[in-house]
């Protein structure tokens, strides 16, 4: 990262090209009038300038923002890569430093896992810093440790958080924040936390419902209004829960349907600081829930982390869909998934998509030794391995449109997949 100019720059930079009234807004905008921004932030004055095809930073690039126009805001403290020599390493009684590794690559994966599922985009907010230099999910001294650059770093990503919910509100007057984590427990399953600890969600049903403890839970708002009037505990546990849209994609989660809670003894998140300072508990109208992920079939190659963010774009809109809104807004028509049912043994994803589809399958390695990829007209075009699990159709050799993978098997009729190349860029 160039240094040269760049302490001195904004608080807003689209990444891609300035509009005449950005590039105004950023000749306005110095470090110095860094305090006034964020008081027109609030003011939705900046909220009507940002676009979902750009990208906005902090000071010093340490803070990404990627607008969306989905009542759905995404945000990743800890998976970060820059370690500036003018913020010194953090060092404390009890500061965690561990980055959680991949969950900056899966939060931008899901974004775009959620645009090709509904043609909008949710929010998204990067703290570009490695944990050990700023901790964006703590109290600004423990996050910061009092360096100059890491709480203004500190102060950008929760003011980007805010002027995103105050979007959300403003158009949708509800929403979810989602704080995306990773943890090295030993047990592989999501931790979906709520604020609410592990002996409280092993209570009783009733007891979660009861007032004391809906008040201190991050979805107290949707508690006390969803659209179909469940419960408190059916929210967190029940057959619409999002712990229950998860298990249902292959993601073991808790709570959940399947999984109620953490068991005495077992390690889990219950939410941090972001949870309880951008969600309901406080009374405001979005909700947040920590997802705090775990590695194996989740984080662990880039495959999963397609899989998984999908799944994650699924669950999340169903979950909305389900509780908040009847309907959601189209942004724009796209062509619907025409994959093969989620269980099929082989799977593409993307699909739609453009040029890098992985493939997934569930058989023995050898069933499935390689696989031929037709245009509609019945023309074999490529001939390709399984066995990378990666397919690669470059945009300018394949034009876009329907193609079929045919899978040869050991017995059997050969497999059929149909992929839809579909690049919009
Ligand atoms: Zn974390």
């Amino acid at each position: 990262m160039s240094i040269d100019g760049r302490k001195e720059q904004i608080v807003l930079t689209p990444n891609n090209y300035w509009t005449s009234d950005m590039y105004q807004f950023k000749k306005f905008i110095t470090r110095k009038a860094l305090p006034f921004i964020f008081l027109l932030l609030p003011l939705g004055i900046n909220a009507q300038t940002l676009r979902v095809d750009s990208t906005y930073f902090g000071a010093n690039e340490y803070i990404e923002y990627l607008p969306g126009n989905l009542p759905l805001i995404f945000a990743a403290s800890h998976g970060g890569y820059l370690t500036p020599a003018s913020i010194p390493v953090r060092s404390c009684a009890g500061c965690v430093t561990v980055t959680d590794a991949n969950t900056q690559e899966l939060a931008r994966m899901v974004r775009e896992a959620v645009f090709r599922r509904t043609g909008c985009y949710p929010h998204l907010i990067i703290n570009r810093l490695r944990r050990n230099r700023l901790d964006a999910n703590r109290d600004i001294w423990e996050a910061a440790l009092g360096n100059g650059e890491a709480e203004q770093a500190w102060r950008d990503y929760h003011a980007f958080i805010d002027s995103a919910k105050q979007t959300v509100v403003k158009k949708f007057n509800r929403g979810i924040f989602i704080d995306l984590h990773g943890h090295g427990h030993s047990i592989q399953r999501l931790e979906l936390g709520y604020l609410l600890s592990g002996s409280t969600l092993r209570l009783a049903d009733g007891s979660l419902n009861a007032p004391n403890v809906v008040m201190n839970s991050s979805i107290r708002k949707l508690s006390e209004d969803n659209r179909k009037k469940f419960t408190h505990a059916e929210l967190l546990r029940g057959a619409f829960s999002l712990g229950a849209f998860l298990q249902k994609s292959g993601y073991a989660a808790v709570p959940s349907d399947a999984d109620p809670a953490p068991r005495s003894g077992d390690d889990y998140f219950s939410g941090g600081y972001s949870t309880d300072r951008h969600g309901s508990v406080e009374g405001s109208n979005i909700d947040a829930i920590q997802i705090e992920c775990n590695f194996q079939g989740v984080r662990d190659s880039e495959p999963s982390l397609y899989f998984f963010a999908d799944a994650l774009a699924a669950s999340l809109m169903e979950y909305l869909k389900t509780h908040y809104f009847e309907g959601l807004p189209s942004c724009q028509t796209i062509t619907p998934v025409v994959s093969a049912p989620e269980d099929a043994a082989l799977q593409i994803f993307p699909n739609p998509g453009c040029g890098t589809y992985f493939m997934k399958h569930q058989l023995q390695s050898n069933e499935y030794a390689d696989a031929t990829i037709f245009d509609v007209s019945g023309k074999a075009v490529l001939k390709t391995s399984l066995a990378s699990g990666v397919l690669e159709l470059p945009p300018g050799q394949f034009p876009n449109g329907l193609y079929w993978m045919i899978a040869r098997r050991m017995s059997g009729q050969p497999l059929r997949i149909p992929l839809l190349q579909q690049c919009m860029y």
